[in-house]
Parts: structure tokens; sequence; C-alpha cells
């Protein structure tokens, strides 16, 4: 099955191959900060998403250049960077201290693009005027978690934001030259295959340029590891996931980008499904399947 993947995508817009280095900014989320409420939502690690990214105390200047250093011998050396800012949500913050950041990434000699991750209620002006001016200056990717179109579902988890609100988000970034890329999860408690196919559609609908896909996995800490332990909580097997990732692929538009087939989630705080935590499986799988 044919679908247009990032690194083809890339390097078709790049001229060679792109890494992401992860950085982590010193913000948190208006889900977890008691503004729209605690705790985070539901598949939410304590570490908001970032996992993988580099300590937040250092600048970052210093957080590329170690994301660079240990990316180097496995990496051609013509490789180009997207500073990626990952953890919790990246917009939540005071537009100055987000537009210096975004100085020092942009101004790092290996980085040829930006990312960050962020929710569609925290774009207030003054955020998109920043992200305007970037934009304006080098590609900037902007990373929506929609994750299901369905706002019961997304009430179930704690989204706290509903879903036209993720329309506009999507209408607005466009508009001043932002590149959108939307999460979707397949696998929520108590979705069917419609919903989640109606997810995808939404995004598709809303303008979105790219899209990740992610099954549900269980993390420990979090409320959807407390239902999983009490049974209340089933996740996909690898073949139900990709299954459902089949079909999504079959409503896609062909110029939408496939940035991510699926997820894997820190193997230290990785409770269910295990199959996800065994990546070069996962390829095997994926290649055989979609190549
Ligand atoms: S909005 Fe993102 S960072 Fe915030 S709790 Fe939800 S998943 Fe975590």
């Amino acid at each position: 099955m044919r679908y247009n993947d990032a690194n083809t995508y890339f390097k078709n817009r790049f001229g060679h191959k792109m890494y992401k280095a992860a950085i982590s900014l010193d913000v948190t989320c208006p889900n977890r900060d008691g503004t729209k409420g605690v705790g985070g939502c539901a598949f939410c690690s304590a570490g908001g998403s970032g996992e993988f990214a580099s300590d937040r105390k250092m600048t970052v200047t210093e957080q590329i250049d170690e994301a660079v250093r240990r990316l180097a011998s496995k990496v051609p050396e013509d490789t180009g960077y997207i500073a990626y800012f990952q953890s919790f949500t990246g917009t939540y913050c005071d537009p100055m201290y987000l537009r210096k950041a975004f100085e020092q990434a942009r101004s790092h000699p290996k980085v040829e693009a930006l990312a960050i991750g962020t929710r569609p209620d925290c774009l207030p002006e003054d955020i998109l005027q920043v992200l305007k001016e970037t934009s304006s200056k080098i590609p900037l990717m902007v990373e929506l978690g929609l994750q299901t179109s369905d706002d019961k579902t997304a009430e179930s988890f704690g989204r706290g934001y509903e879903t036209h609100e993720y329309i506009k988000a999507v209408r607005d970034l466009k508009a001043i030259g932002c590149e959108v890329i939307t999460h979707v999860i397949f696998g929520l408690p108590g979705e069917s295959k419609d919903q989640m196919m109606s997810s995808v559609r939404t995004a598709v609908d809303a303008g979105t340029d790219g899209i990740k896909f992610t099954c549900l996995y269980i993390l420990k800490g979090t409320r959807y590891e407390k239902e999983w332990e009490e049974g209340r909580i089933e996740v996909l097997s690898m073949e139900e996931y990709f299954d459902i990732v089949e079909e999504a692929l079959k409503i896609l538009p062909s110029d939408v980008i496939v940035h991510r087939l699926t997820g894997d989630g820190p193997k230290s705080l990785l409770q269910d499904p295990m199959w996800t935590a065994n990546k070069r499986n996962v390829i095997n799988y994926i290649n055989k399947r979609f190549s």
C-alpha cells in the first residue's frame, strides 16, 4: 500500500535526510497546571510526551548540540536537523520566551526546519505572531494533538478542548504559513473503527498537511494505567492496529504526508501493548505490509 512518507518528503524538500533534535522548553500544559485540568490527559505520562528530549535546564543551542553529537556517528554527514520542541505544550508560554527559543534554534548551523508540539487552544494572537515571524524565515511545522474528533471520547480522557477549536487552529496556522501535522490515536477506549476514520477525515477536511498515527499505549503513572489494571481498557494487537492504519491510509489524500505509522512509548514506562516496544519487529512488519 503506497502512502506519502515523511522521509521521502523531507528528502525531496531539503535534498537529504532530516533527523529530529528533540528539545525541552520550560513549559507545562494547561491540562496539568489547573487551567484546564490537573494530571493531564489520561494517557499522558508525567514527562508530557517529551521522554526523548534533552534536559530543559540546558539552552536550546546546547540541547541541539547534544542531539547532533549523539547522532553524529549514526547518520550521513550531510544530514539536516529539525529542531523539535516536543514536550508538553510548546506554545504555552510567554511569546518573548518562545521567540528567543526559536531564534536560538534557527541560528544553529545544522538546523534547517523547526517543529513544535502544542494544543489548538494555546495559540493566542501574540503566539501566532511569533509563529508567523518564524515561519517567514524557516520552515515551521506545528503539531496538534487532536487524538480524536469525537468530543465525547475527548472528554472521557480529559483533552480539555473541543474539536471545533482544532479546526480553527489549523486554519489560523495555515494562514500564517505554518505546516500543520495532526496527531491521531487509534484504540482509544470505546472508539469504533468508524469513529477513528472520522478523526482522520476531520483532520483532512480541516486541511492538515501531515498526520501522525499512534496506537494507544498504557504508560506507568497515567490514569489509563489504573483503568487498564482494573481490566477496563484493552489495547490493540499489532494486526488489529495496522488493519486500522490501512483503512486510514485508504482515505488519506496522496498529498498528506504520513509522518508516523505508529509510535513507541518510553520502554521504562510502557505497560501495554508490548509489541510497540519491539521496534525492529514493528519496522519489519510495516515494511512487509506497506512497502
Ligand atoms: S495536552 Fe499533551 S502534554 Fe498536555 S496532558 Fe494532554 S497529551 Fe499531555
